[in-house]
C-alpha cells in the first residue's frame, strides 16, 4: 500500500511550527509496511488543498490530510477535500451525536464543526472536538498533534503493507570513499541501501526478507571501517 501525506497550515510553511505530524505519521506508517510516497504541506487556501488532494488520491491508495480542521475562518481543509471530491459539505449526524455525548448541545458549537464532505465517514475525536472524516481514500485529521494521533490510531488497521526488515551499519569513512562497497552490496544482495552521512556514514539495508538483509549487514560490516 503506498500514501501521500498532505499536512495543512501557513504557519508551517512560515516555520512557526514544526512539521512533527509528518514525521510522526511517516514512521508509523512505515512501521506498518506502508510505503509514504509523498509528503506536501499546503498553505490554508481551498484551491491548494483541493488541487494536491485530488492529484494525489488518483496516484496513491490513501491519502492523509492534518490540519485546518475547525470552525475558525482560516480552517477550510474540509471545503478543500469536499472540491476535491466533488462533494458538499453537509451536517454529520454521527459527529453531532458524539459530541451530543461528550456534553456538548448545538447551540455551544459553532456553526460548521460537524460539517464534513456529503457522504464521509466521521472520524471521532477522542481528545478535541472538531471530527475527521474518511472518504474514497481520503482521510481527514486534526492538525493538534495529541488530536491527530489518538484519531489516526483509530483508523491504523486500515492502512497496511508488506513488513520490510532493515539494519544499520556506520561506517567511520568518507561517504565517497564508500562508494565501490555499496555497489558490490546492491549487486550481490537483493537489498535496498541508503547512504546518509552526519557523524559517519549510516548506512541503512532494507528488505522484505530478515535473512537477506542479516547477511548483507555481516558482509558489509567486514569491508569497511567502523568506529
Ligand atoms: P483546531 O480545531 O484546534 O483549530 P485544527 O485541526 O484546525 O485544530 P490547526 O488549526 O491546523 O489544527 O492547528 C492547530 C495547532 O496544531 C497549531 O497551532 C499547531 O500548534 C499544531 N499543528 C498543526 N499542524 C501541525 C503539524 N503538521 N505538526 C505539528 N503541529 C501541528
Ligand atoms: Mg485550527
Amino acid at each position: 500500500m503506498n500514501v501521500a501525506v498532505v499536512t495543512v497550515g501557513d504557519e508551517l510553511l512560515a516555520g512557526r511550527t514544526t512539521n512533527t505530524n509528518a514525521t510522526w505519521l511517516c514512521e508509523r506508517l512505515a512501521e506498518r509496511g506502508v510505503a509514504v510516497e509523498r509528503v506536501t504541506t499546503v498553505p490554508d487556501r481551498v484551491a491548494d488543498i483541493a488541487r494536491v488532494v485530488n492529484e494525489y488520491r488518483a496516484a496513491y491508495d490513501a491519502v492523509i490530510v492534518t490540519g485546518g480542521l475547525g470552525p475558525t475562518h482560516d480552517d477550510v481543509t474540509m471545503d478543500g477535500v469536499a472540491a476535491a471530491l466533488g462533494r458538499d459539505l453537509e451536517e454529520h449526524e454521527a459527529a453531532l451525536a458524539w459530541l451530543a455525548e461528550d456534553g456538548y448541545t448545538r447551540a455551544d458549537l459553532t456553526e460548521g464543526t460537524t460539517e464534513l464532505p456529503a457522504g464521509s465517514r466521521a472520524l471521532h475525536n477522542e481528545e478535541g472536538v472538531a471530527p475527521g472524516a474518511a472518504l474514497e481514500g481520503v482521510y481527514v485529521l486534526p492538525g493538534v498533534p495529541a488530536e491527530m494521533k489518538a484519531m489516526f490510531e483509530t483508523i491504523a488497521p486500515e492502512f497496511s503493507g508488506t513488513r520490510t526488515y532493515r539494519d544499520v551499519v556506520v561506517a567511520d569513512e568518507p561517504e565517497s570513499a564508500l562508494l565501490d562497497r555499496i555497489e558490490r552490496l546492491r549487486t550481490e544482495f537483493d537489498v535496498s541501501v541508503g547512504s546518509y552521512p552526519g557523524d559517519g556514514v549510516r548506512i541503512e539495508i532494507e528488505s522484505t526478507d530478515e535473512t537477506t538483509v542479516a547477511e548483507a549487514a555481516a558482509w558489509l560490516r567486514e569491508r569497511v571501517e567502523t568506529a
